[in-house]
């Protein structure tokens, strides 16, 4: 079976032959029909965070597939079910943070695509208990995008606790932020999205953006305090400027949330406007298989539009060179035999 296969960071990714994995105890085979390219991939491709994989590796946390054999011990799935495998690739189930609904921040949790092998490849295994059942209706294409950015940003939105009236601003309308507004507009929130190119700014107002805020004219914060401020501002654009400019355009008591991962990140947060202002800044990682199941719903529901193009397998380096440049409408999908 083909894979596109990490051999040593910020290289090109190689399309190789690899055995077929044989699933373990606990364990399912998928036969991937699609897997979105989430700028993650691209982070881990390049080896850019404090805590990196392991090459070789196979990226791919947006991988959605039919399960096509079981390994001892699995009963609730069959082969045939069709499943997505989140980033959330397994969790123990036992620490403090899995028995209180936190899953995404166990220590021991395996992350697909980066501490184990991800979907750019035909086939991958996963563990059944994480791999998520998709809804009928609901084709690979459109479940792939939300494996992960449709999962995170609709718990990001859970964390911000936004409520309806409320001024919501996503910053980066990509693959997470296309997803982002249209949360925010089912919360009832206002939104102001924020992006800097033409494409990203149409494609916001298109999915509901009650504003839309092109930094480079403009200085969020700027026009954010015009609007009274942001209640809740999630940061998806890789740049940490963007997330200062963000922290800059809070109401009182609003929230920054932190979900995008800029390569050494640090944000300066003034003691005194945070103290007298009662902002918070919160960091928010992915969803858990709870979130997903609701982000399926939704759309199973008709109430989410998954902005795509697709792609072969064999074009991902330049795959990711249009993501870093800015020229794909929200997400590529890897199509490994979606249609057939
Ligand atoms: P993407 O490349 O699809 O989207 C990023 C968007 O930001 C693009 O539309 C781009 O035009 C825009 N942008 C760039 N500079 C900007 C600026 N200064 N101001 C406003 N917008 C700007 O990326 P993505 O797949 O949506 O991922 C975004 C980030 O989120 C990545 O760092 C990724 O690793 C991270 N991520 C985090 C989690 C999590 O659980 N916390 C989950 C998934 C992805
Ligand atoms: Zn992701
Ligand atoms: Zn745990």
């Amino acid at each position: 079976m083909k894979a596109a296969v990490v051999r040593a960071f910020g290289e090109p990714l190689v399309i190789k032959d690899r055995p077929e994995p044989e699933p373990g105890p606990g364990q399912v085979r998928v036969r991937v029909e699609a897997c979105g390219l989430c700028h993650t991939d691209i982070h881990a491709a390049r080896g850019e965070w404090p805590v990196r994989p392991h090459p070789p590796f196979v990226p791919g946390h947006e991988a959605v597939g039919l399960v096509e054999a079981v390994g001892a011990g699995v009963t609730h799935l069959s082969v045939g079910r069709r499943v997505a495998v989140p980033w959330l690739g397994w969790a123990c189930g036992r620490c403090e943070h899995c028995v209180s609904g936190r899953e995404t921040l166990c220590e021991q949790q395996i992350n697909t695509g980066y501490s184990c092998d991800g979907g750019y490849a035909e086939k991958m295994l996963a563990r059944a208990g994480f791999a998520q059942p998709v809804p009928q209706g609901i084709t690979a294409l459109e479940a792939a995008p939300l494996t992960c950015a449709g999962v995170t940003t609709y718990k990001a939105l859970k964390v911000a606790g936004i409520r309806p009236t409320q001024l919501v601003a996503i910053s980066g309308v990509g693959g997470l932020g296309h997803l982002a507004v249209q949360y925010a507009k089912i919360a009832g929130a206002t939104v102001a999205a924020i992006d800097v190119t033409d494409d990203k700014l149409d494609l916001a107002a298109e999915l509901g953006a009650d504003l839309v805020i092109d930094a480079r004219k403009h200085q969020a914060g700027e026009v954010l305090r015009r609007y009274g401020g942001a209640h809740a501002a999630l940061a998806l654009a890789v740049d940490e400027a963007a997330f200062e400019e963000l922290r800059s355009g809070l109401r009182r008591g609003g929230k920054l949330v932190m979900v995008a991962l800029p390569p050494h990140g640090t944000v300066r947060v003034p003691v005194f406007d945070t103290v007298l202002n009662g902002t918070s800044v919160l960091g928010s990682v992915v969803g858990t298989r709870q979130d997903l199941a609701e982000v399926f719903r939704l759309h199973a529901a008709g109430r989410t539009s998954v902005v795509y193009e697709t792609r072969p397998l064999a074009r991902v380096n330049e795959s990711i060179d249009e993501v870093l440049r800015g020229e794909v409408r929200a997400r590529i999908v890897f199509d490994l035999g979606a249609g057939r």
